[in-house]
């Protein structure tokens, strides 16, 4: 068996690994990059294989980085089936075309500017409508179900927790009269988080591909941060501002709503001192038909929620819950003095009505940004969570004074105990263990808590890396270290263009201050401009190792 992996290798997003038997090659999700112009610049590569020879596809979850090649790969000549869970397939029926749409939206704007520059015109990755063609491929499988694909290989889905419908996936693939058990953690769960069950348990595996997104975090308890976000909710209500929520359409959103339906129904009897009944506004069509698809799936529900539906509370909806559907809807949150919570998509800033809504807000003091998901590196939300002072959004600048908060309490994502807890659920612990779909601190970091602790193999692949697993030894057929390489190197180009800018918003501004100020000032600029240095040394090496590679393979 071979495994290649070809996406969310070193990071979090471009889920996408290729296993290859003897007669059956097939695909574990198929994601799409998200985060810098590099990464994102990923997805229009031409797959690493040929599509038409690909026979399924095993699909962990709906969320794009794990689906959002799918149109692609069907464009390009892919024709088997996808097995998913039963939500998996109907959230992917919203958020593919939601996909495609941005997409198409994207390339309009790429191409006018491109027009203007007398440059090619470039196709979108895929349109609205062939991400709605690429829904009657799916094929949807129960939980717990086990299922022979074809002679060579069997799949079970497990519940991972995680979102509506994510599934562990477990595989169990014979060569040669021998079967190896073959495990991906997906996307794994918080235990104890509201709407969904946590995380199963698998009891074996001889290969584990384990997820790392939080591998070198530990998550404050999720009531301390539920607690919080009331909090900020009525302080920023009684200064007079909004609260923007940026939020992954699926699940996040549910959550927060989920969270508040308590606050707004069940709390109001004991906490009325400091009861305010902010209106709620969720501004996201697609979040709004995300929580439809929720409440046709109670079969995924948790005890606790079963138990309030039974009750007759609609675990999301509360009386001052609003959905807004029209663009003019959407405008008049901004226009309206009201204090309002707004949530909007896309959790990351990189697209959609949050855009618009962080725009409005970001310069006004009084209003807070409260994140409650993941932000992928190079995302706008990452650089407004790092702090970053100037931020450019429609190509105007804005200054950013609004409080910002982070909220890990309401990731969806295990923290490394949570990691761990799972991985120590197997009897016996997988001797061989990939960690994939975190960035590098996060992976190098479980990786090493896993040798440590666990006692077993643990390996970080690299994008383009293929594994040829022969019983108990793995042996790396190739690395394609130029992707990689090209990779840092725009990421490189990116940090020094940055860099540059905020030094040159900084001298001009030392004329005019204080002398105190100027000494920190100066200070920060020195160091700035060593940073620079650095980097610049940095890509010229990069430079000169791809040109030695180019040499030798030419
Ligand atoms: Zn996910």
């Amino acid at each position: 068996m071979k495994i290649a992996f070809l996406g969310a290798t070193k990071m979090v997003t471009g889920s996408n690994f290729l296993v290859e038997t003897k007669n059956t090659k097939f695909l574990i999700d198929c994601g799409m990059f998200q985060g810098s112009k590099a990464v994102n610049r990923l997805n229009y590569e031409p797959f690493k294989f040929n599509p038409s020879e690909i026979d399924f596809v095993i699909l962990s979850h709906a969320h794009i980085d794990h689906s959002g090649r799918i149109p692609k790969l069907i464009k390009e000549g892919f024709k088997g089936k996808i097995y998913c869970t039963e939500a998996t397939a109907d959230l992917c029926s919203i958020l593919l075309p939601d996909s495609g749409y941005i997409q198409e939206m994207e390339t309009e704007e790429d191409n006018r500017k491109r027009m203007r520059a007398g440059e090619k015109l470039r196709e979108p990755l895929y349109t609205v409508r062939e991400a709605e063609e690429s829904q009657r491929y799916f094929s949807p499988l129960l939980y717990n179900q086990k299922t022979e694909l074809n002679p060579e290989v069997t799949l079970r889905f497990r519940d991972a927790g995680h979102i509506l419908g994510s599934s562990i996936v477990e595989l169990w693939i014979k060569e040669d009269d021998k079967v190896v058990k073959l495990v991906f953690s997906g996307d794994l769960g918080r235990r104890g988080r509201p709407i969904l069950r946590d995380p199963s348990f698998v009891e074996e595996a001889d290969y584990l591909l384990v997820e790392s997104t939080y591998g070198d975090r530990l998550h404050p308890p999720s009531r301390e941060d539920d607690k919080k976000l009331i909090s900020i909710i009525n302080t920023t209500a009684r200064r007079g501002g909004n609260v923007v929520i940026p939020s992954f359409a699926v699940e996040r959103a549910q959550d927060v709503i989920y969270e508040l339906n308590k606050y707004y129904t069940e709390y109001l009897k004991t906490e009325e001192q400091d009861f305010l009944r902010v209106p709620v506004y969720v501004d996201s069509p697609l979040t709004a038909s995300a929580t439809e698809i929720f409440l046709r799936h109670p079969d995924c529900f948790d005890e606790e929620t079963l138990k309030l539906i039974k009750e007759g509370n609609n675990p999301l909806d509360f009386p001052n819950l609003r959905f807004t559907k029209t663009v003019e809807e959407s405008k008049e949150l901004n226009t309206s003095k009201e204090s309002k919570v707004i949530i909007s998509a896309n959790g990351m800033c990189t697209a959609g009505r949050i855009k618009h809504h962080l725009k409005h807000n970001l310069w006004r003091k009084e209003s807070s940004i409260v994140f409650v998901g993941y932000q992928a590196e190079g995302t706008l939300g990452r650089r407004l969570i790092e702090g970053e002072k100037i931020v450019k959004i429609f190509g105007e600048e804005i200054r950013v004074k609004a409080e910002i908060h982070s909220l890990e309490g309401f990731s969806g994502h295990a923290d490394q105990e949570g990691i761990m807890w799972w991985i120590k659920g197997f009897k016996p612990i997988p001797q061989k263990i990939f960690i994939v779909h975190g960035e590098a601190a996060a992976a190098e970091e479980i990786c090493r808590k896993i040798k440590e602790e666990l006692k077993v193999e643990a390996h970080l692949p690299e994008l383009g890396e293929t594994l040829i697993m022969e019983g108990e030894k793995i042996i790396v057929s190739e690395r394609i270290r130029a992707v990689q390489r090209d990779r840092e190197i725009e990421a490189l180009e990116e940090n020094i263009e940055k860099l540059k800018l905020t030094l040159w918003e900084l001298l001009p501004k030392l004329e005019e201050e204080t002398d105190k100020e100027r000494g920190a000032d100066s200070e920060r600029i020195n160091r700035l401009q060593n940073k620079l240095i650095e980097l610049q040394k940095t890509l010229l090496e990069l430079n000169m190792l791809l040109l030695e590679g180019a040499k030798e393979e030419g």
